[in-house]
Parts: C-alpha cells; sequence; structure tokens
C-alpha cells in the first residue's frame, strides 16, 4: 500500500483575547485530558504549573494554521494515520520554531504523542526537565481550546473523524504562533 497525499495551509489571524473569549474552555477539555494516558506524563500536556493564560496574553495575536491532508486512495486503515501526520507534524513544527526564531512569541504544535522521545520515556516520569525544550511546543487542544470549533468558524471546514475504521476524507492539523507582530508572512 502506498501513503500519498496532497497537503495544503490554511492560516488565519485574530487577537489573543478573541481568541481565548471565543474559543477556550478549559474545564471541559481538560476532563478528556484526564482520560489520556499522556495525562500528566509528557511535558507538552497538562497538569500545567505555570498560568497558561497569562503565559498567552504576553501575545497581543494569534496567527493560527491549519493544514489540512488530502490521502490518495480510498479505504486505508485508520492505523496508518501516522503516515500521514508524523511527517507534516515535523514540517510544521519545524516551520512556526523558525517563525518564532524570525518574529518572536511562542508556537503551538499539533496533539498527540511528542515526537522527539520514544514513547514511554519522557523525562517528566522521573521528575527530570524536558530533554528537547527547543524542539517541543504544547498543543493548543492541551491549553484548553476548542479545535473542532476553531476549524468550522474560522476556516470553514469541520474537523473529520474516523468512524468505520478508515481515514476520513482529509485529515487536519491546527497549529498555531502567538507574537507581538503587527504583520507575519507565512510561507
Ligand atoms: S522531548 Fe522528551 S522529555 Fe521533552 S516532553 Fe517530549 S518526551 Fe518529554
Amino acid at each position: 500500500m502506498t501513503f500519498t497525499y496532497s497537503t495544503e495551509d490554511f492560516t488565519t489571524s485574530l487577537p489573543t483575547e478573541e481568541y481565548i473569549r471565543r474559543f477556550c474552555n478549559s474545564e471541559c477539555f481538560i476532563k478528556y485530558c484526564k482520560e489520556c494516558r499522556n495525562y500528566g506524563k509528557v511535558w507538552v500536556c497538562p497538569p500545567f504549573t505555570h498560568d497558561t493564560m497569562a503565559e498567552l496574553r504576553q501575545y497581543s495575536r494569534l496567527l493560527l494554521v491549519a493544514t489540512k491532508i488530502i490521502p490518495y486512495g480510498k479505504e486505508i486503515p485508520f492505523s496508518e494515520v501516522n503516515r500521514f501526520i508524523r511527517p507534516e507534524r515535523l514540517r510544521i513544527e519545524k516551520k512556526l520554531r523558525d517563525m518564532e526564531k524570525q518574529y518572536g512569541g511562542r508556537a503551538f504544535a499539533y496533539a498527540g504523542s511528542c515526537l522527539y522521545c520514544p514513547e514511554g520515556t519522557c523525562s517528566r516520569l522521573d521528575n527530570q526537565p524536558c530533554r528537547h525544550p527547543d524542539l517541543v511546543r504544547s498543543s493548543l487542544e492541551s491549553y484548553g481550546f476548542d479545535l473542532g470549533k476553531t476549524a468550522s468558524e474560522l476556516f470553514g471546514f469541520p474537523l473529520l473523524w474516523s468512524n468505520d475504521g478508515y481515514i476520513p476524507e482529509y485529515l487536519t492539523l491546527i497549529c498555531g504562533l502567538f507574537h507581538n507582530t503587527e504583520i507575519i508572512h507565512y510561507k
């Protein structure tokens, strides 16, 4: 089976305060996080020891990036989903870290297992600092943002889920960069 696909990045921008007011629902999403095996076991996941909203409010604006991944072919088992997501996560996370360096701010990555240490070996388990703070960024979900609502209201298309064991028509990764720059060029 081949795992080829096309991608398209969509961007939008809005004030940080507006994004927090309209899309943050920490009380709801923390319940889902608590059900995840990574809760409290990986540094990029909750619970966080700092005031996350105070961190975000250091920045006036948010650039959001939605990457639509369209697999070629039909009836691709959902168990293969990381063949599509992983290379795109690596691409976008690097791009956003480069933008952090260029513009300042703080990048947010796609949710899911951390890409930078083998599964189940996070240094948080030993109460030691993250081994790769230069690479790792938390997800918007982990800060309590509703990405289903973000996709449909800000990008105009819904997130699709698999309900038949196959990868849906497209996958969507939503990442972002909180910043204090007037104009950002996303290329
Ligand atoms: S890079 Fe390693 S130590 Fe840091 S959060 Fe990821 S798994 Fe944990």
